[in-house]
């Protein structure tokens, strides 16, 4: 390929909202045969709000959310964003704040050593009832906790993006693989899949082993591309033969990447692909 031939590859790819970092990405965006894609901020909106609150026996919804929402208000997880614009403003101080990625967050209210998250807390039958109706349905259910004991499920929920679904067919018109990964749970996880038509699925996995997942995909002799926004995608960004960031995503990501989807549109990916093949294929 002759340097000529690329630059006016990454021309159209500008057109297109696709920024490539330079014009050498194309030749491995042209090899990729799966497409791994983050679901939270990537096949969905990644904006969530709140649904529900189950309460355990003597517990009140109400205290339940202040309890949540004045810890998730010192979060930046979509998930706190949700309960704490539900719960409103005028909220208790949060004392010894910590958060986990990929299991959440804990912290001092009110005196009660609070948890909100998926800390593997026992639940009861009830609260299991909930948080199972919920995650049928493609919603996240987390765990409100304080002094050790679960006592609330909140569920929020997000959408998934009016394009994800084109997009992924997109993606299969071209022969690529795509595989749904994230730390969520399983149902919910398989909930979003179907509604976007991907039959591979790989679920609850931390953060830090996303970037194994991609590892494991290349040693079973997959070219890999991987679509993701958060920090919690950045390593394995950049472990992917080719990385695509949202543009709507975190810095940290769009820098991990090779090619930043401008818009947030999953189908820019697949242009990306398609631009890719048609821009070497024809200055072979
Ligand atoms: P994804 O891979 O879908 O972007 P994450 O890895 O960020 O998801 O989070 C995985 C799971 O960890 C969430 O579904 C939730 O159960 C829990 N979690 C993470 N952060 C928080 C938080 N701030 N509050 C409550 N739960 C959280
Ligand atoms: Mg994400």
């Amino acid at each position: 390929a002759t340097p000529t031939a690329l630059l006016v590859g990454t021309g159209r790819g500008a057109q297109l909202g696709i920024l490539i970092k330079g014009p050498e990405v194309l030749e491995s965006t042209r090899r990729v045969d799966t497409v791994v894609l983050d679901k939270t901020g990537t096949v969905t909106e990644g904006r969530m709000s709140l649904v529900s609150v189950h309460v355990a026996e003597g517990v009140s919804a109400e205290e339940a959310l202040r309890l949540a929402g004045a810890l998730e208000h010192a979060s930046e997880h979509p998930i706190a964003r949700a309960i704490a614009a539900a719960a409103g403003s005028s909220l208790p101080a949060v004392a010894e704040f910590h958060a986990e990625e990929g299991l959440g967050v804990q912290g001092v209210v009110d005196g009660h050593r609070v948890q909100v998250g998926r800390w593997g807390l026992p639940l009861d039958s009830e609260l299991t009832a909930a948080k199972q109706t919920a995650e049928q349905a493609g919603r996240t259910a987390v765990v409100a906790a304080w002094d050790g004991i679960a006592r609330a499920v909140l569920v929020v929920s997000d959408t998934v993006k009016p394009t994800s679904a084109e997009a992924v067919a997109g993606l299969k018109s071209l022969g690529l693989k795509p595989v749904l990964l994230t730390g969520d749970n399983a149902s919910v996880a398989r909930a979003v899949a179907a509604e976007v038509g991907i039959d591979d699925v790989i679920s609850e996995v931390l953060p830090a082993d996303k970037v194994d997942v991609v590892a494991r995909l290349q040693r079973e002799g997959r070219v890999v591309a991987m679509v993701g926004d958060g920090v919690n995608d950045a390593a394995a960004l950049a472990r992917a033969d080719l990385g695509l960031a949202m543009g709507t995503g975190t810095d940290v990501a769009i820098e991990a990447s090779d090619l930043t989807l401008v818009r947030g549109d999953l189908r820019a990916a697949v242009d990306a692909i398609r631009l890719s093949r048609k821009t070497l294929g024809t200055i072979k």
